[in-house]
């Protein structure tokens, strides 16, 4: 496994350099609480000099449907460092999601949102909840590959791919060695999904050899999910793949009671941002009663990646003691237990006023307690033997007894080409299908070559080539059978590299 990835280098970590960030004020209460986070950023040394830049709805209501200007780009290339505040996007004119252009254009494969609980100062049940989640950002079933291929069938294409999963794994273990967390947990559906969800399991399982000081464990996400809304406080760090991420990130803040305090960094090759995960929020825009934790947490996450560790740990217990003396912007103001109800800008003067200070009641941020390095790897392809051994042919027909279909194609006969079985909705309904199976419109219709065996129930395949691919396809549009898109059945390495049908 080692030998597949190039040590490439370790991110450039020099805390006394300045660092130059293309920081977008963005709309509603954003530039409130950049303005707010800014004043402690600055407060507190941080090495960094901001770089403004124009984005979001001013920018998209001047015609530009991306919501980005040309200087901002070439501001954001030089940088390679963003802090944005949130952006409105005005609805129902063809704008684009700026987040989703800036996720996609940048590679930003990473995404990365830490949620601890602030009990009680914020309320929760789960006073001891400190998790990171580490969420592939770029593939899954957000390709947005779908399609309709029948009247009753649409689908979507679930994109997993072997390089995406080191990237985002070992980018999960590397984190953890960097900030001192001990654990991380994998969560998949490998059961059901066995290529797809599969190939991440067995990835983590590779890259976790390679951090024998770290622990890794794995979850099925159905069960994972439940146990993390039960006792979020067994998890450290947990990686996944890019839907079962979405959804679980917003279980773990949800249930942290802190939707409006968290930040996250969406983490890139060559770029990486970092924002709050709430919006704009325009009812309370301009009135300064925003709540600036999300943008700050965003600003610690950004000067950790940046190294600079012992500045973000400052940042981070003075605001963390600020909320636990009792200092709350109206959000999270409770009469019984706040000391004093605070302004977006007093909020910050009172974090200012704590630098050096740590929480005696709540985790305090010892991110310093890590190796601080993120090394970064280059993924390289293992030539692997892959060999044609059939084809499914999807056919749409509105009949509805396998029978009739099945004993049809039987008869088709494409230089040794022939039928093994047909599935419906992924389950076997010929040969010896059950009654009870409902049939859509929509038959995958597996072709292997004719001395394929059945040994037990494993199946042997034999090699076949396109031509006879392509004489079936031929064959089946002659006999008048609709086909609606076909794929080709391999093996890699002598592995088989396509799924069985249900009952097959
Ligand atoms: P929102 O997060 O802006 O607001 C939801 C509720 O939470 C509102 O009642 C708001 O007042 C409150 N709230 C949010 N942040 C707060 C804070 N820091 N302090 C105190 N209260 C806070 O969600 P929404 O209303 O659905 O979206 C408003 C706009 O934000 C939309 O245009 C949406 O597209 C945009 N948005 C942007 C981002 C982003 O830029 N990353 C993310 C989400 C939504």
């Amino acid at each position: 496994m080692k030998n597949d990835i190039l040590f490439q280098e370790s991110i450039q970590r020099n805390t006394h350099k300045i660092t130059k960030v293309a920081v977008a004020k963005g709309d509603g209460i954003g530039p409130e609480i950049m303005s707010a986070t800014l004043d402690i950023l600055k407060a507190a040394g941080a090495n960094i000099e901001p770089e403004f830049i124009d984005l979001g709805e001013q920018v998209y209501l001047s015609g530009n449907t991306a919501g980005i200007s040309n200087d901002s780009w070439d501001v954001i290339n030089r940088n390679k460092l963003i802090l944005k505040a949130p952006v409105t996007t005005p609805q129902g004119k063809g704008y684009k999601s700026l987040n989703v252009t800036l996720r996609k254009s940048l590679g930003l494969y990473a995404n990365v949102r830490p949620v601890s609980s602030l009990h009680p100062f914020v309320k929760t049940h789960f006073p001891n909840m400190d998790v990171v989640i580490i969420r592939e950002n770029e593939e899954d079933l957000y390709a947005g590959i779908e399609h309709q291929q029948t009247q009753d069938v649409v689908q979507c294409l679930k994109l997993i791919t072997r390089p995406g999963c080191e990237r985002i794994i070992r980018y999960a273990f590397e984190y953890a060695k960097a900030y001192g967390r001990k654990k991380v947990t994998c969560m998949v559906k490998d059961n059901i999904m066995k290529l797809t969800d599969g190939l991440f399991h067995q990835v983590f399982k590779e890259i976790s050899l390679e951090y024998p000081n770290i622990k890794a464990e794995s979850q099925i996400i159905d069960i994972g999910s439940a146990k993390l809304a039960a006792n979020p406080e067994n998890y450290d760090v947990i990686v996944t793949s890019n839907l079962y991420g979405d959804i679980i990130s917003d279980i773990a803040a949800e249930i942290a009671g802190s939707v409006g305090l968290a930040g996250s960094a969406n983490i890139g090759t060559n770029v990486a941002m970092f924002e709050a995960i709430h919006g704009s929020a325009p009812d309370i825009a301009g009135k300064q009663i925003a709540n600036p934790s999300g943008l700050i947490n965003a600003a610690v996450l950004m000067l950790a990646h940046i190294g600079q560790l012992k500045i973000a740990d400052n940042i981070k217990n003075a605001l963390l003691t600020t909320i636990e003396e009792g200092y709350h912007t109206p959000d999270i103001y409770q009469s019984e237990t706040s000391k004093k109800k605070v302004s977006t800008q007093e909020f910050a003067k009172e974090v200012i006023s704590r630098l050096g200070n740590t929480p005696k009641h709540l985790v305090v941020s010892k991110l310093t307690q890590g190796s601080g390095e993120m090394r970064t790897f280059e993924y390289k392809r293992k030539k692997a033997n892959k060999v044609l051994v059939g084809v499914d042919a999807f056919i749409d027909w509105s009949g509805s007894d396998p029978k009739e279909i099945g004993d049809a194609l039987s008869k088709i006969n494409a230089y040794n080409l022939k039928l093994k079985m047909i599935t419906n909705r992924g389950v076997k309904v010929y040969p010896n299908g059950l009654k009870e199976t409902y049939c859509t419109d929509h038959w995958r219709c597996r072709f292997v070559g004719l001395d394929a065996k059945i040994k037990k129930t494993i199946p042997s395949y034999s090699a076949i080539d396109q031509e006879q691919v392509i004489a079936l396809l031929s064959k089946l549009h002659s006999g008048g059978f609709d086909v609606i898109k076909t794929e080709n059945l391999y093996e890699f390495d002598g592995k088989r590299g396509f799924s069985l049908g249900q009952g097959e």
